[in-house]
């Protein structure tokens, strides 16, 4: 018999070992200290080692670790529910809690093919998502994701799902289009969709509210969510805002859409819902959907094992706990702004920092080898990992994305510190960021 190993994503990599984890700060065995400025992927939202959610995931384990949602409800997930259709916009007052992002999609898309077929709309099947998003490595999420490569390997297992572009300015506005203008057609390429698919045909249209991962932290420019809300209320089309990257407050508001002033039929929930002191995810939906299936079938035919673990929702009832009580949604706002400004201030004029862009506590840099026409690196520099690897070096965790469309976008730089982040954090995280930019560009 051999000796087993974890399966790491790159079979080559030697993984440090993490031993311990402090504030923003990550450390390893040898003693060595990195800055955790994206959080892992956008997930440690209140920074590691915080002593009250650590304290709920106790009580809660050595009370009750586990029930199962066939048999039971639980005081933490009940809770849990309230809190979230609380801090929620508009009738979002159902709660499924899942144990990922992924998963939350998953179980998103088929409450979506439920919601038609209780109301006998059988015909309706279709999805529509958009380029250069990023909704999970499952198969179903995988296929609504845009990201090219991730897809490419899988490409034959994936159900059908239609493409649209993003809604992304630097990148897809035509020469002198305003953000108005633009938003416009980048919306209307949504009903066009539909309408050549046949709108008796399409179940959901799905989108990240900020684009996370694939295209590094693009908001929607004014009023595109509030046009899309209109086209698929138009044509019967469910609306679903991935909010797992860019919801739980790492935008400054609980949903990031509030800004939008949409609401969604359904948004899905994860990374900082749990801010990674436990696994779990959430798809919130309006009453007008859970009525669907309450006064229909009477149950989604859709459950998995670990759907609304007890501990997993008692982490996420204090994190939101800590959240509100450190007033902590505010603050994000704040330090987001003072983020946004020092990335401007160091590298505005970078000649190779094409856009500096995102929203609350989720802010990216796009690389580019030529400012004044945008052209992207080529993709075979890997300029994104290579900085990861420069910046984990110095002792800094940035995330780093990349993903393209006909050439357009290419190689980003996410930061995503936690949201109880303080100034001298974000000028360390900032200094060290300069020395990768010199580094590698
Ligand atoms: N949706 C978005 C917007 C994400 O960023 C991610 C993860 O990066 C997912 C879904 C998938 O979440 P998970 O990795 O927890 O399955």
């Amino acid at each position: 018999m051999t000796a087993g190993h974890v399966f790491h994503r790159s079979t080559s990599a030697i993984q440090p070992v993490a031993t311990r984890g402090e504030g923003i700060y990550l450390f390893d065995s040898s003693g060595r200290r990195y800055i955790d400025a994206c959080g892992g992927a956008a997930v440690s939202c209140l920074g590691h080692g915080n002593r009250a959610v650590i304290a709920a995931v106790t009580e809660q384990v050595e009370r009750l670790e586990y029930i199962h949602t066939g048999f039971f409800t639980t005081e933490a997930s009940e809770e849990l529910a309230a809190r979230i259709a609380g801090m929620s916009p508009g009738s979002l007052d159902r709660v499924w809690f899942t144990g990922s992002g992924s998963e939350a999609i998953e179980a998103a898309l088929k409450l979506a093919r439920q919601y038609h077929l209780e109301r006998d709309d059988s015909g309706r099947r279709h999805v529509i998502a958009r380029r250069l998003s990023y909704h999970g490595n499952t198969l179903g999420a995988l296929a609504a994701g845009g990201s090219a490569w991730r897809r490419k390997p899988y490409d034959p297992l994936l159900i059908d799902v239609s493409l649209i572009d993003p809604c992304f300015h630097y990148r897809f506005a035509e020469s002198g289009e305003s953000p108005e203008e633009y938003g416009r057609r980048a919306a209307h390429a949504l009903e066009q969709e539909i309408v050549r698919l046949g709108s008796e045909t399409v179940m959901a249209f799905v989108a990240e509210t900020v684009v996370g991962a694939t295209a590094g932290a693009v908001p929607p420019v004014p009023g595109y969510l509030k046009r899309v809300r209109d086209i698929c209320d138009r044509h019967g089309v469910l609306m679903i805002l991935d909010e797992v990257m860019c919801g739980s407050g790492r935008t400054g508001t609980f949903l990031s859409c509030e800004q939008d002033g949409v609401v969604p039929d359904i948004v899905t929930l994860g990374k900082g819902l749990g801010a990674g002191y436990q696994p779990i995810g959430a798809v919130v939906c309006t009453s007008q959907v859970y009525d669907a299936v309450a006064e229909g079938s009477g149950a989604l035919k859709h459950g998995q094992t670990y759907n609304a673990h007890p501990v997993g929702c008692a982490a996420a009832l204090a994190v939101q706990q800590v959240i509100s009580e450190g007033g902590l949604l505010d603050r994000v706002q704040d330090t987001g702004q003072q983020l946004a400004e020092r990335l401007v201030a160091r590298f505005g004029d970078h000649p190779h920092v094409g856009d500096i862009r995102g929203r609350g506590l989720l802010q990216a840099m796009e690389l580019v080898e030529d400012r004044a026409s945008k052209a992207p690196f080529d993709s075979a520099l890997k300029l994104h990992q290579r900085a990861k690897e420069d910046a984990f070096s110095r002792g800094l965790l940035i995330y780093p994305s990349g993903g393209t469309v006909d050439g357009r976008s290419g190689d980003h730089i996410l930061l995503a510190p936690p949201y109880n982040v303080t100034a001298d954090e974000l000028g360390a995280i900032v200094d060290l960021l300069a020395e990768t930019v010199d580094a590698v560009l």
